[in-house]
């Protein structure tokens, strides 16, 4: 049997966050009624003419910047001409030969080393139409709210070499793109669309075999699920000798059914006959833009990543789950900032907060809450037991801590009278633990510390439970 090497490139559309269309004022609002955001130029109608968008520029710009590209100081738009009918002008305005940003990079994690990924291009152009195909009617509807909503496409060199690489670099992406606030990157809402390139050769060998394109992939899970079974499919026709079987053609994830099925044959790029869009003039952008927007990118997650390390102490694990998300990572510094120990809050974060907001499925909790929380645990007035009670209590209620506390009484029990009567009550009605205790085993005092946080509902102080324990033992 032949030994194979997978070769994947990617190619990402990207929504860009501006008010408007990239060539009208419409509004690119997610979630109106059906054509509602629409005007003569999105709609095509002729006779209209487009007026390109200066923020959409200037996002794309942010783009690159962020992915070390390099700017085209001038750059054109062309028409990629097909017919499809949520293409109201039956060519989209895009970019050829001179995109915006080319030569970039961005170097991933690997488990056991890193990886320079090469950025081919990052090129803008408009968004299609919406097709609505209902069930048991003989038409078709369309929507074309989304006609006019400004991409970023980034094209990736074929560099990754396994499914996982590929999709390590689709999360780190969507991670970057939010901290530069150039998208929201809501998958589920198409705010980001991966479509991936993939073939198949022999380890050795230098040309590359047929590539298939599997199209608009919306989640990473099937990313990486697509590009596993397609890898597996091809492998197996090279195997059986029927590699010859493989077309260079664009196929389907079936989500269902967990296979790609054919979609069309991939059309060449002289198949769109691109020619230079003549309604636009080149786009011209000054070398002080490029500067400023350089100079003002915000502080990615790598670098993020290192500081939160050398500047509050943390481990690599739970720094990689605060930077994934700038959201994240600002809550956490807020946190910090009220005064509380940045490894306690990291653990109330990252083994606490995420799981809780999950399980309840809200989005977050507020600073200020969190921080008075970990100070009444650090400060001793409830135990770590019972501030998990209170952390759930504030998901539910939106309460304030402390009014949580009061409320339901929950402050540690450190009073020595109340304590021992309840240490005495656990020592009596565990003999057996004792006895073990006697004999030498001392994973019973665990046992009965556990008994006393039961009693009192998790309320007892656990150190000062055990030292009484103890004491009590010694003196019978
Ligand atoms: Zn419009
Ligand atoms: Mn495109």
């Amino acid at each position: 049997m032949m030994i194979y090497e997978t070769i994947i490139g990617l190619e990402i559309h990207v929504e860009l966050d501006t008010k408007s269309k990239i060539f009208c004022s419409c509004s690119t609002e997610f979630g109106a009624k059906p054509n509602e955001n629409t005007c003569p130029v999105c709609t095509g109608i002729p006779g209209t003419l487009p007026i390109l968008n200066r923020e959409v520029v200037t996002l794309a710009i942010k783009a690159g910047a962020a992915l070390s590209c390099e700017i085209n100081i001038v750059s054109k738009t062309d028409r990629k001409n097909y017919f499809y009918p949520d293409l109201p002008k039956a060519y989209q305005i895009s970019q050829y030969d001179i995109p915006i940003c080319k030569d970039g990079f961005l170097e991933i994690d690997l488990r056991d080393r890193n990886k320079k990924i090469n950025i081919t291009r990052v090129h803008i152009e408009e968004d299609a139409g919406k097709l609505i195909h209902l069930d048991d009617e003989p038409f078709t509807l369309v929507d074309y709210n989304r006609a006019g909503v400004p991409l970023i496409e980034i094209v990736t060199e074929p560099d990754f070499r396994s499914a996982e690489e590929a999709v390590t670099f689709l999360k780190k992406l969507k991670s970057i793109l939010k901290y530069i606030e150039v998208s929201d990157c809501r998958m589920e809402q198409g705010s980001l669309r991966c479509d991936a390139n993939i073939s198949i050769r022999e380890i050795g060998q230098r040309a590359y075999n047929k590539k298939v394109e599997i199209k608009n992939l919306n989640s990473f899970k099937e990313v990486g699920r697509a590009l596993k079974e397609e890898e597996r499919r091809q492998k197996e026709l090279y195997n059986f000798g029927d590699g010859y079987r493989i077309k260079q053609e664009t196929r389907k994830w079936d989500v269902v059914r967990g296979i790609t099925l054919a979609m069309r044959s991939k059309e060449d790029a002289h198949d769109y006959r691109f020619f230079p869009e003549p309604d636009l003039p080149a786009i011209h952008i000054k070398k002080e833009l490029i500067e400023e927007i350089r100079n003002t990118l915000p502080e990615l997650p790598n670098k993020k990543a290192r500081r939160f390390m050398d500047e509050y102490d943390l481990n690599e694990k739970e720094v990689e789950i605060l930077v994934s998300d700038k959201g994240l990572a600002d809550y956490f510094e807020k946190v910090v900032a009220m005064g509380c120990r940045p490894k306690d809050v990291s653990n109330w974060i990252v083994v606490e907060v995420l799981r809780s907001i999950k399980k309840a499925e809200v989005r977050e909790i507020k600073a200020e809450s969190l921080g008075k929380l970990i100070r009444l645990v650090d400060q001793g007035t409830i135990s770590r037991l019972v501030g998990k009670a209170v952390l759930r209590d504030i998901i539910e209620s939106g309460k304030d801590p402390e009014e949580i506390i009061i409320e339901k009484g929950l402050s540690q029990i450190s009073g020595e009278d109340e304590l021992k009567k309840i240490v005495d009550r656990v020592i009596s009605k565990n003999p057996k633990a004792i006895e073990d205790l006697k004999n030498g085993k001392n994973k019973a005092i665990g046992f009965l510390v556990g008994q006393i946080m039961k009693e009192t509902n998790g309320k007892a102080n656990p150190a000062m439970a055990k030292d009484m324990l103890i004491k009590n033992l010694n003196e019978t």
